[in-house]
């Protein structure tokens, strides 16, 4: 389905734990974290936490030893390779980092599924110290968004990418956290949300659903996000299929067969 963008947020959307929480937990040290947390922003914690691992002498396999054992639930795995198969243009938008989601995604063997990624740069530096930086330069130029931390507005991203697609595309939106709120609220009528159900967006969303001008479809876990992911893709490639139909018989006679799009999502549906 090339009508199709499939936006995931990656921390407890693709993978069941929050990438961050899971390095600094499994190494030791969550106590520095939790007395740090209430004095800098996010983004600039996980700088300075990288900072703390390597003058405590962790190196970057061992970030890496740790990242390749995050949870991951089977079936969220499916559901992007027959996403990806199925032609959709997948996508990330995270307020992780390009270290953490490559080492996973490559660690998953799904990196070639995704046309894009947008997150915080993170990289190696010369001292073999993990550096992460925001997504926005907010001291050159802010945002600007009341909803979003300074370092990343997703919803100005999601923006971004409409925009840098030509066509009109159907977008469907996946994510749990309050800063995915921000571009379920720029979603268009055509398009698609999917809150993971008890999550903070989820309550967001539920809070004063009309403000959503897509569909609003919840899930709790791997299984579930498959099963309605794959329906609203079939649902879109059924309408699609109608409409191509439609458009076709106003040239076809009614003695002639079906035209070839219509097996083809008959297929589609037998095969989900
Ligand atoms: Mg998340
Ligand atoms: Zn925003």
């Amino acid at each position: 389905m090339a009508g199709i963008v499939v936006v995931f947020d990656f921390d407890k959307t693709i993978i069941d734990c929050d990438s961050d929480n899971w390095v600094v937990d499994e190494l030791g040290f969550n106590d520095l974290f939790n007395k740090l947390h209430p004095t800098m922003p996010w983004n600039t914690l996980m700088n300075r936490m990288m900072m703390e691992l390597h003058s405590h002498g962790k190196t970057i396999e061992d970030i890496v030893q740790v990242l390749q054992r995050v949870p991951v639930h089977p079936r969220t795995l499916q559901a992007i390779k027959i996403a990806h198969a199925f032609g959709c243009d997948l996508r990330i938008v995270s307020d992780a980092n390009t270290f953490f989601i490559d080492t996973i995604l490559k660690h998953l063997e799904i990196r070639e599924c995704f046309s894009g990624i947008n997150t915080n740069p993170g990289y190696v530096n010369e001292e073999g110290r993990l550096m992460i930086l925001p997504y926005h330069d907010f001291n050159k130029c802010p945002h600007g968004c009341a909803l979003c931390p300074q370092n990343m507005c997703k919803g100005l991203i999601i923006d971004g990418i409409r925009e840098s697609i030509r066509e009109e595309k159907r977008f469907i939106y996946l994510g749990d956290g309050v800063g995915d709120y921000c571009p379920s609220l720029r979603l268009k009528e055509r398009d698609f949300v999917m809150p993971r159900k008890d999550y903070p967006v989820w309550g967001l969303i539920m809070k004063d659903p009309l403000r959503i001008k897509g569909e609003i479809h919840e899930w709790s876990d791997g299984e579930e996000m498959e099963r309605i992911l794959m329906k609203i893709i079939n649902t879109i490639s059924l309408k699609e299929s109608a409409q191509l139909i439609s458009v076709d018989c106003k040239s076809v006679s009614a003695q002639e067969p079906l035209p070839q799009v219509f097996s083809s999502s008959m297929i589609t549906i037998q095969y989900l």
